[in-house]
């Protein structure tokens, strides 16, 4: 044997890899002995292998998967460097939608299990003031967006396609269900996502035949009488205004905001690239919207708004006009027209609500 060449055994050790690993990786085209011996079928590998090897053993720690690491295997360092930080990014924003998950299961059972005990929340007599408008804007020929805000829901759909319309007041309608006079009891999370997928069955049937060319995004905040549990697909935001501050809750599921979050583009490049409207996520059977638990406290105003709003009106004039607006209804009407005075490029639905104390007011 060439003295540069090493056993599978010694090569495993050296690189902190195990035989079976090795083999599996030779099979899979991942890590190629250096030398197979023709009789015995022994692998043998090369000194100089040892760092891919490494390189392979750190990638598996980090999680990644085995059709990755070869495509990364094979980039020169720094378009490596590139990938792993991509793939990286992609892990931390899924932990975050499941982190999400978990603090909602949490807060969900603490409740249950607090209920007997009366808590401040439970003696606070919270309830919601609310207005909710859409508008064509000055350049769509239609408006295929629905807004809704009721007592128990506030929600916004921004329907794409052919069928556009019809699609996101299904969704909407499909979630009315939720607006019932009472504060819905029983798992909130539960509610929710039987009313998510009675609506995604009714946009289903509503754009019929038009396959993925058409659908809707869905943005909606549940008021439980202390809190607002969110629902969120696709490039319709939420935001609320607390302590003179304007916070957005939401993600945008958009195929820039990926790249953004995956370092592959700066939001200033993302605002005029030529696939900015398209959508990463919709109101799909396959796609799982962002679910979130927000407590709410007396002086919230919260703002549900759809692409048209917060693709041509700057975050800092939405909260100069979220903020000099004396009621849900002129905070409304003030935002959809700074949209339509940005030339109202697309169609605009704004839903606001305020969180007031129902003993003080
Ligand atoms: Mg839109």
């Amino acid at each position: 044997m060439r003295e540069d060449m090493l056993t599978i055994g010694a090569f495993a050790k050296a690189c902190r890899l195990s035989p079976k690993a090795l083999r599996l990786y030779d099979e899979l085209d991942l890590l190629k002995p250096g030398r197979v011996d023709p009789d015995t079928g022994y692998r043998y590998y090369a000194v100089a292998q040892l760092e891919q090897a490494r390189l392979v053993a750190w990638l598996r720690r980090l999680g990644m998967p085995l059709a990755r690491i070869r495509q990364v295997c094979a980039l020169r360092p720094a378009d490596a460097a590139r990938e792993i930080r991509a793939y990286w990014a992609r892990v931390e924003t899924e932990t975050a939608v499941r982190r999400d998950l978990a603090e909602f299961l949490v807060e969900e059972l603490s409740a249950v299990s607090a209920s007997a005990s009366v808590s401040r929340k439970d003696t606070t007599m919270l309830e919601l003031r609310y207005c909710a408008h859409s508008d064509r804007g000055l350049v769509r020929p239609a408006n295929q967006d629905t807004a809704y805000a009721g007592s128990r829901l506030l929600a916004v759909a921004d329907g794409f396609g052919p069928t556009g319309h019809p699609a996101s007041s299904a969704a909407i309608d499909a979630l009315r269900v939720l607006d019932t006079p009472e504060a819905p009891t029983g798992n909130v999370l539960n509610l929710l996502d039987d009313a998510v997928r009675g609506a995604t069955d009714a946009v289903r049937d509503a754009v019929d035949g038009d396959g993925e060319d058409a659908g809707t995004t869905l943005t909606a905040l549940l008021w439980t009488g202390s809190r607002l549990a969110l629902v969120h697909i696709g490039d319709s935001r939420a935001y609320v205004l607390r302590g003179g501050g304007l916070f957005r809750i939401t993600d945008d599921h958009t195929v820039v905001q990926s790249m953004i979050d995956e370092g592959r583009l700066t939001p200033e490049e993302a605002a005029t690239h030529p696939q900015r409207m398209l959508l990463l996520k919709a109101l799909t059977p396959t796609a799982t919207p962002d679910l979130r638990l927000q407590d709410a406290e007396p002086g919230d105003r919260y703002l549900l708004c759809s692409d048209g709003l917060s693709r041509v009106v700057p975050d800092g004039q939405i909260r100069d006009l979220l903020t000099s607006a004396p009621t849900p209804d002129t905070a409304v009407h003030a935002l959809t027209a700074a949209a339509n005075e940005a030339g109202g490029p697309d169609n605009i639905s704004c839903v606001v609500a305020d969180v007031v104390d129902r003993t003080t007011t």
